[in-house]
């Protein structure tokens, strides 16, 4: 089934062709495993939009090998720099030119606005290419003084090799762009396997890798289920590296198939339950604007989620008044108007799941600020729901919900809070907020989590690193840091003027 789906848009008489097959070797080709093929979803309407071909472990190999082929001869040490950066903004310049349809695609399988898909998602994905285009002929080795009169040592910072890149379905563009850009602007090939769920966007791009030039095989596109392309790329033997962004139960299996096969490099960005403190010197005003977005931005599916929110108890009711206001005040329907904020979630697995959470807090006790009762209308919708007077041991404050339903708690001193906010098993993010730089200061430096935000919330970088301490992950994305994570150093050790006395 090496066909294209024609996908209507909603509001005008157009449709979007989407291919369907495996994209192996620059090119959409039928299944040699003949799986079930993948139903996709629209999250707004409940309805089937398409099938595309799922790819089973012969197919993976399929396109290991093509990979490797191409890191071989046109790919890895084969191509310079300036070719993989001129290539890369090469398919920014694309992905930039298709923004609006891309952004539509993004929100008829995700759920996501097409404003928020094409302003920030998309937006942030054009700048994370050119980035990374502007760091592929800048990947540098050192020279190393050893003896200055006989040896000298040279260190070559070289690709790792076929990269098999694992992505969820909460940021399907973006997560793509985050994986690709460093993987390809040092040499590396790739086999990215998308979500299952949101599969569209990743088989839309690689036509347009094939536009911008890249040689065959240097970016193959295989959807699947996770329990079968996910885990054959993870033992796979012929890959060298694996990156992988979802829940941290997933994360656990890759490392321990990464470990049993080949011993290949593994990063991974997991889940978090992030902690968002409010002191009382804060603007409260602006708090709450950022407590909302915490929690609301993409629905609540993501990994930096604030979904701990701990308000200091002489501001704490004043606070909670102000931020019921400002979530109610985020538009969530229709992702094809330009002045809707929030979709529905992604599928009815994470509906079912969000829901499930919804009715724990209620039963174990938490104050049901707003929200918490579903819409009557088709559609996998979550209002914003709000629970204040929480507890530690609830398992709405322990466990990640990837939705937009936010936990408040009461303190009352610096010290107490730090130990709320890092009694948690995973370590994303944090935020906090106060006008007093001192505590600003004491506070960032004692919360355990791998990025701060101070007085703002959710704001990330490309030229800044990403990652996770304790459970929420391995390494860095984002920054230079990432590119370390598809680079193997070798060092040459060079003598020009020892001579060895034989025997010892
Ligand atoms: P998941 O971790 O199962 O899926 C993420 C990716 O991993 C998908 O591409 C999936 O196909 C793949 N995968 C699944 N099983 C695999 C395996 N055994 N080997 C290799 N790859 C495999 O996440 P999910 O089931 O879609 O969502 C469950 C929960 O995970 C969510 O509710 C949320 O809490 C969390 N999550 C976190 C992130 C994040 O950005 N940190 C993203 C998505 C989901």
């Amino acid at each position: 089934m090496a066909s294209v789906a024609h996908i209507p848009v909603p509001r005008s008489n157009t449709t979007i062709p989407v291919p369907t097959g495996l994209f192996i070797n620059n090119q959409f080709v039928p299944s040699l495993d003949a799986l079930e093929p993948i139903k996709v979803y629209n999250p707004a309407t409940e309805e089937v939009l398409c099938e595309v071909t799922s790819a089973g472990e012969k197919d993976v190999n399929r396109a290991v090998a093509a990979a490797r082929t191409a890191f071989k001869t046109t790919w890895g040490k084969n191509v310079t720099g300036f070719e993989r950066s001129r290539l890369l903004n090469k398919l920014a310049d694309l992905m930039e030119r298709d923004q609006q349809s891309l952004a539509e695609l993004e929100c008829l399988n995700n759920g996501k606005p097409v404003k928020v898909a094409r302003d920030f998602d998309i937006g942030d994905s054009v700048a994370c290419l050119r980035y990374y285009a502007g760091w592929a002929d800048k990947i540098l080795g050192q020279t190393i003084e050893v003896d200055r009169k006989t040896k000298v040592a040279i260190t070559h910072p070289e690709p790792i090799g076929v990269c098999g890149q694992i992505i969820p379905w909460n940021y399907p563009i973006q997560m793509w762009a985050w994986k690709v850009a460093p993987a390809l602007a040092v040499g590396c090939t790739i086999v990215m396997k998308p979500s299952e769920i949101t599969p569209l966007t990743a088989l839309k791009l690689s036509e347009l890798v094939v536009e911008a030039g890249f040689p065959p095989g240097v970016v193959n596109t295989i959807p699947s289920l996770g329990s079968v392309g996910g885990a054959a790329i993870s033992s796979h033997p012929d890959i060298d590296k694996v990156a992988f962004t979802g829940s941290t139960i997933t994360g656990r299996r890759i490392m321990e198939a990464a470990a049993k096969s080949n011993l290949k490099k593994v990063s991974l960005e997991l889940g978090g339950k992030s902690p968002h403190i409010v002191f009382e010197s804060a603007d409260l005003e602006q708090a709450a604007n950022w407590a909302a977005l915490g929690i609301l931005y993409n629905t609540g599916q993501d990994c930096t989620a604030g979904s701990r929110l701990y308000v200091q108890d002489t501001i704490y009711e004043k606070f909670l008044s102000l931020l019921a206001v400002k979530a109610k005040e985020l538009v969530i329907g229709d992702g094809f108007d330009e002045q809707t904020g929030g979709g529905p979630v992604v599928s009815k697995g994470q509906y079912d799941r969000v829901w499930g959470y919804i009715e724990s807090g209620k039963k174990e006790g938490a104050r049901l600020l707003i929200g918490g009762e579903k819409r009557s209308t088709p559609g996998f919708y979550v209002d914003a729901t709000i629970f204040a007077d929480v507890r530690p041991d609830m398992k709405i404050v322990k466990e990640e919900i990837f939705g937009p339903v936010l936990s408040v708690g009461k303190f009352s001193t610096e010290e107490e809070v730090i130990a709320l906010a890092n009694d948690t098993t995973y370590g994303l993010a944090a935020g906090l907020h106060s006008n007093d730089a001192g505590q600003c200061m004491r506070v960032s430096q004692a919360l355990d989590a791998g990025t701060i935000w101070v007085n703002q919330y959710n704001m990330l970088n490309n030229n800044v690193p990403f990652g996770g301490k304790k459970q929420s992950g391995i390494g860095r994305e984002l920054g230079s840091q990432a590119l370390d994570e598809y680079i193997s150093t070798k060092a040459v050790h060079w003598n020009y003027g020892e001579k060895l006395e034989w025997p010892l």
